[in-house]
């Protein structure tokens, strides 16, 4: 706008995936696509969008926490802006379920993350004797110091960003990488992966420890990984992925939803590991329904599988999921009544996780239920030496790091990042 009149006007039809947005999401990705589509104009100075989207405006300003917002917000972190809440006159009663749906969404929220950070970042350098004296050098001479970069006012060592000596900023990036939805009061190692995977500062190790020993939540859930029976493995290792699984149901929990139930499948070789939340009663061919539509679609048909369920159970399940593929088969099924404590041992950190992220409001447990996989996924395991994402994909699960451009050596992938 310029002088109340508009200067210019874009739309985009939204497709595939899109379509389904909330209207929120829809609402941000139209934000997202406008800056980026002007984001020569808007680089230089302050700017304002304006949205009927009441709850945007916060998310905007204060949180990041869903995935969505994850992979979105970081592409408007190089700008600055603010959001302004603009009244919708012609549709009311999407604004009214906006509304609605805003309230959920900071209901469910844990954890809180200035959005300017990277702006704090930058500030903090000014004061970080040791980092002026590195951008200095690096300023004249790009090549200066080892593994040191400086571009786009950031300070990068071996690409992940340098995070000045300045205590508050880093509690606040240790809380988010450790408190929210995808940080999942990890322990002390698999939280040091996380944050090295992104930023870089000298004592991180001690500070992730001093960290976690004073979170109030890991002081007050704290279970005794001594008593886990994990390594009590009378079973041989699988060699491929999928092909051994161990299934397990986690009963009784509060109603959510209508799911009152967990199904956990875990591949013995990768530990990866799927959730399914189940309303109750489950049959076998419920259960088998669920695998098709949830792993079999994704992992293929495993060879063995393991079970706290009964014989009658898994042979039942085995025919139901034959059935559903179309194909009627002979087989017969060993059946060894025994466990490898696998499916404990992620029962155990997925329970502790939801005790940790929704305690005070149970009934949303099935809401963080995929955040909660993920969680699991990508956290660091000693007994494998990498997450179960890297195992299963061969590549490191993608890094919410906030994208600026010019970063990527190669024109092509910049500008796969950059599309909304
Ligand atoms: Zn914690």
């Amino acid at each position: 706008m310029q002088e109340g009149h508009p200067l210019a006007y874009i739309s985009r039809h939204l497709k595939g995936k899109q379509l389904f947005l909330s209207i929120y999401e829809k609402e941000l990705l139209a934000v997202v696509f406008a800056v980026q589509k002007w984001r020569h104009y808007l680089l230089t100075s302050h700017f304002v969008i304006k949205t009927d989207q009441r709850s945007l405006k916060y998310l905007l300003e204060q949180r990041l926490n869903t995935p969505i917002q994850q992979q979105w917000l970081p592409k408007l972190l190089e700008f600055d802006y603010e959001i302004q809440y603009k009244q919708g006159k012609e549709n009311l009663v999407a604004d009214a379920l906006s509304r609605v749906e805003g309230a959920e969404i900071l209901n469910m929220a844990m954890s809180v993350l200035e959005c300017d950070f990277i702006q704090q970042i930058q500030a903090g350098y000014d004061s970080d004797i040791e980092l002026q004296e590195l951008i200095g050098e690096l300023k004249l001479k790009p090549q200066a110091r080892k593994h040191y970069s400086w571009s786009q006012n950031i300070v990068r060592r071996k690409s992940k960003i340098v995070v000045p000596h300045t205590p508050l900023l880093r509690g606040k990036i240790l809380d988010w990488l450790h408190s929210s939805g995808s940080g999942g009061h990890s322990g002390r190692d698999a939280m040091h992966q996380r944050v090295k995977g992104l930023f870089y500062w000298k004592g991180m190790s001690k500070d992730i420890q001093a960290f976690i020993r004073a979170c109030p939540v890991c002081q007050q859930c704290k279970y005794d990984p001594a008593a886990s029976p994990g390594l009590l493995q009378p079973l041989p290792i699988p060699d491929t992925i999928w092909s051994d699984i161990s299934m397990d149901f986690i009963d009784g929990l509060p109603k959510s939803f209508g799911k009152t139930v967990i199904f956990v499948v875990v591949d013995r070789l990768s530990k990866a590991a799927h959730f399914i939340a189940l309303s109750h009663p489950y049959t076998a061919a419920s259960v088998a329904q669920a695998f098709l539509d949830n792993i079999f679609k994704l992992h293929g048909l495993s060879r063995s599988i393991i079970s706290d369920r009964d014989a009658i159970f898994l042979s039942e399940f085995r025919r139901e999921l034959f059935s559903l593929q179309g194909v009627a088969l002979n087989y017969s099924s060993a059946y060894h009544p025994q466990s490898d404590g696998q499916t404990e041992v992620v029962n155990r950190c997925l329970e502790t996780y939801l005790r940790y992220m929704c305690s005070d409001r149970p009934h949303l447990w099935s809401k963080w239920l995929p955040l909660a996989e993920y969680w699991y996924n990508t956290s660091f395991h000693t007994a494998t030496q990498m997450t179960p994402f890297e195992a299963v994909y061969g590549q490191q699960p993608p890094q919410h790091l906030p994208y600026l451009p010019g970063e990527s050596k190669v024109a092509v992938v910049a500008k796969e990042f950059t599309r909304t």
